[in-house]
């Protein structure tokens, strides 16, 4: 059957593809981002920009949804193209998108830097043997449930069809192991790349439907030999339309790209990481971030001793201005001095007494019973 990869099986040399100045193939690895599907302008500005100051070099979104079930959201279509392209061409990155038949991809053709396949087309021969006609690259899932040798196969029909622009990539596949959403068959990087010239990426996301895995599993491609990442990002994935669950945050993916520089280092490859603009937008929202998630640990601390004060109460004796009133002095000095607005710390610190209040004469009533009942 190996004999079968005639244009796509091994030869002396992997190929590097030079596609329009984005080098795929050689020791440079590509960073790939985006959100799984596109929904609005202001969502692929968001992520092309992350995507650039990242390092990466590919912005996707996919604008026809092959969804598993007919109810979800099926892509906004044409008009997600315009925003995919737009936000990717003001941002000097090449855009990628997935065509699912031969209609989409007559949509998509001249406008997308990259044609994608979806998993659950790697074997739709007459789209395979369309996109072999296109003068784009393309990038080639695996299939859900298929050999290397089958992808390998698809791959084939691209190629012989005159498009020699193919880049595979893994995107786990279907096992026992439900803990994650299919299983990255890191394996078969090495393989296909032992029985083809073709470059060959990784999209962690699809395979283990979990943004907690994504880092560990992008480095662990990268080690493996991958030639780049394809990698869901979101400005919100917990109101993303598809695939939330798995998609990085747009500082999950930022830091991300900076772990990945040593990682590619450490097995002969180059990856540039985060553009080195100092202070950049980037770095810095990852900054208030770290910082806010501060404030609101520091918040959660603050209600749980102010709920034991409760116990320490009656319900008569809950608000104490006087007490209000010496915090926010105190603390409206100590604004002052380190040079933050007394007034911020004076508006905040209302809204703060006010939960503590509210939240200690909750617990007074559900732990001793009706309030009347108390006060009568
Ligand atoms: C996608 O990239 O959003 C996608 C649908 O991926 P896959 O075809 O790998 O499931
Ligand atoms: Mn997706």
């Amino acid at each position: 059957m190996m004999s079968q990869l005639k244009l796509v099986g091994k030869k002396a040399e992997q190929s590097v593809f030079d596609l329009a100045g984005l080098v795929i193939g050689g020791k440079e690895i590509v960073l790939m981002g985006g959100p799984c599907a596109v929904e609005s302008r202001e969502q692929m500005i968001a992520a092309a920009e992350t995507v650039r100051h990242s390092g990466g070099k590919v912005l996707r979104g996919g604008v026809f949804k092959p969804r598993t079930s007919p109810y979800s959201f099926q892509g906004l279509g044409e008009k997600g193209i315009d925003y995919l392209v737009q936000a990717a061409k003001d941002n000097n990155l090449m855009s990628v998108t997935e065509v699912i038949d031969t209609e989409s991809l007559k949509l998509v053709q001249d406008k997308v830097d990259i044609i994608q396949i979806g998993a659950r087309n790697m074997q739709n021969f007459q789209l395979l043997i369309e996109v072999g006609k296109v003068n784009k690259p393309v990038i080639l899932k695996r299939g859900l449930a298929a050999t290397v040798e089958e992808w390998l196969l698809a791959a084939e029909y691209i190629l012989a069809s005159g498009n020699p622009h193919v880049i595979l990539c893994e995107r786990g596949i279907r096992t026992y192991e439900p803990s994650t959403r299919n299983t990255l068959d890191l394996s078969a990087v090495v393989v296909a790349k032992q029985l083809s010239h073709l470059p060959v990426i990784v999209d962690p996301s699809h395979a283990a439907g979990r943004t907690d895995l994504i880092p560990a599993l992008a480095k662990a491609a990268i080690a493996a030999g991958a030639d780049g990442l394809l990698i869901e990002t979101h400005p919100n994935p917990a109101e993303a339309k598809s695939d939330g669950g798995q998609s990085l945050t747009l500082e999950q993916f930022w830091q991300l790209a900076t772990e990945l520089v040593k990682v590619a280092e450490s097995v002969g490859r180059t990856f540039a990481g985060p553009v080195k603009v100092q202070e950049s937008l980037q770095s810095l929202r990852a900054e208030i971030d770290a910082v806010d998630a501060d404030i609101v640990g520091l918040l959660a601390k603050r209600m749980k001793v102010v709920n034991k004060v409760a116990e320490h109460k009656t319900i008569d004796r809950i608000k104490d201005a006087n007490r209000e009133r010496e915090v926010v002095e105190r603390l409206s000095r100590l604004a002052q001095s380190l040079q933050c607005p007394p007034d911020l710390v004076k508006e905040i610190y209302n809204i703060v007494f006010d939960y503590g209040v509210k939240s200690q004469l909750h617990s007074k009533i559900t732990v001793e019973g009706n309030v009347s009942e108390i006060l009568r």
